[in-house]
């Protein structure tokens, strides 16, 4: 795939980057090498200084960034702007936290096992590769890098080809904070370069946010080499509504869990599984609404629904609407992409499904939602738990003993109660089953990287 920006909005490409050569990726590999030496034997307040000098550059710089985001990938021009402050509050979170989250331990009856003292220290591995997507360029790679670099690590990142101009910013951003030079770098390398870069031995370990083939191939690359590997993967999250939720809520909610992102996220609720009780009532409000939404140019501050990020990423979500209409889905609203030059598709709602449609087990990555009417919770949770992601999940309801029942009876990473699934920086966050493995954010994402030591003293 060509390294270039391509604005989804026109389909025109916009600027186009050389790939980094062998020697130029083995120059930056150098870098990330020599800064991680440096980096950890440096304390946690200066790197706490150095991370709040990043997300001051950030916050300063919040229109440019923004802008930036939406000509590479097609987002809302106000989400963008909640993106680029997000990155600069989880910046903040690791600076805040990181030293408390990697605190030794004394074990307090050193005795036991025959010390005088023992207990556990956290260490950094190294240099970490971050193999990052699109949907969110600068956040995907901020909540990597900031526990990553926190902890004492380097980074080096291999972003999404249709991103450069996200991966270029972030190569710069961390060494304006005053990071020493080659903390985090940028390699301009495709997919086919990655396995490479993986088996060096200066590289310690892997992340890859990304789609689940990515993953296997990622994996598999870093398990032959014996390296630690997070995944997080695709989802098609279930939203179940059920008789006691607040059905104007969740109708609402359901539509921004849908949408958000121009429906690209791996968290978005997809699947909108609802009790026959209140089927008619839910898909009747739900729909209104999501015909409802604007789809237009993102740079336009009333758009709810820009373009998809690819003319390829939009032919997937039409491919997957068409297999379930041919095979007799109905179409509630939207379903068919306008003819007008960019990657457009209309919010859509289908109803009807059945276990031949692909778009049943498949992840659709765009603003199209499938609606299933289940007869009761345990229908609710055989439908939620049919597919073989397991990311999050969203539940309605106001009965305290079913909202137990979902939590312990879904697989799911997260279950969000009366909510949509967000990710903050104080929660794990992180699938099971083909959504992946591994945590990140909150203490469990800083520590993922990093060597938990044991250490005895006779
Ligand atoms: P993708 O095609 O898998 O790309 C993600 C990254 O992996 C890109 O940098 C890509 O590089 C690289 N890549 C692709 N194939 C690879 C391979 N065989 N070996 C090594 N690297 C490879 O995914 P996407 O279409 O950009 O993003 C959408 C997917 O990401 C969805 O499934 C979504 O659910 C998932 N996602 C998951 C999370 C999460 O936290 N769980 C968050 C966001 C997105 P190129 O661009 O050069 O191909």
């Amino acid at each position: 795939m060509a390294i270039a920006t391509v604005n989804p909005a026109t389909g025109q490409t916009m600027a186009t980057f050389e790939a980094h050569d062998s020697a130029e990726v083995a120059r930056r590999i150098a870098q990330a090498f020599d800064a991680a030496r440096t980096l950890r034997s440096t304390t946690y307040t200066q790197r706490a200084q150095w991370m709040h000098a990043t997300a001051d550059i950030l916050e300063a710089d919040v229109e440019r960034a923004a802008a930036m985001i939406t000509l590479e990938m097609g987002k809302p021009i106000a989400q963008s702007r909640t993106e680029v402050l997000k990155c600069a509050k989880n910046i903040r979170f690791y600076a805040d936290n990181a030293e408390s989250f990697l605190a030794a331990e004394d074990l307090a009856d050193p005795a036991s096992v025959s010390a005088s003292a023992a207990g556990t220290v956290w260490q950094p591995l190294g240099v970490v590769l971050a193999v990052m997507p699109w949907n969110y360029p600068l956040w995907q790679v901020i909540r990597f890098a900031a526990p990553a670099l926190m902890a004492g690590n380097t980074g080096l990142l291999k972003h999404a080809s249709n991103v450069p101009q996200s991966a270029l910013y972030l190569d710069e951003l961390f060494e304006k904070g005053g990071f020493p030079a080659g903390s985090f770098r940028t390699l301009l390398i495709g997919s086919r370069e990655v396995a490479a870069v993986l088996e060096d031995n200066r590289v310690k370990a892997v992340t890859l946010t990304g789609s689940e083939p990515a993953g296997r191939s990622v994996a598999a690359t870093a398990g032959r080499e014996i390296k630690k590997a997070v995944l997080e993967l695709g989802g098609s999250d279930p939203f179940i509504v059920m008789p006691s939720a607040d059905l104007e809520a969740a109708a609402t909610v359901a539509v921004k869990a849908r949408v958000s992102n121009n429906g690209q996220s791996c968290i978005a609720g997809k699947r909108f599984i609802v009790h026959t009780d209140i089927y008619d009532a839910f898909v009747e409000q739900f729909v209104a609404k999501m015909n409802a939404l604007t789809l237009g140019d993102p740079m336009d501050e009333a758009t709810d629904v820009g373009p998809l990020a690819t003319e390829s990423g939009r032919a997937d979500v039409a491919e997957l609407v068409d297999d379930a209409v041919a095979k007799g889905a109905q179409v509630l609203t939207g379903g068919s992409a306008p003819d007008h030059p960019g990657w457009y598709y209309p919010p859509t709602v289908l109803a009807g499904l059945n276990d031949d449609m692909r778009i049943v087990m498949e992840e659709t990555f765009g603003p199209v939602a499938s609606v299933y009417k289940v007869a009761d919770r345990e229908e609710a949770v055989r439908t939620a738990n049919q597919t073989t992601f397991g990311l999050s999940s969203s539940v309605w309801s106001n009965d305290a003993a079913e909202q137990d029942w979902f939590v312990a009876n879904l697989d799911a990473g997260a279950v969000f109660l009366n909510g949509m699934t967000v990710s903050y920086p104080e929660l794990p966050f992180g699938g099971v089953k083909d959504s992946g493995y591994g945590r990140e954010l909150a203490a469990a994402g800083i520590r993922e990287f990093c060597n938990l030591k044991t250490v005895w003293k006779a």
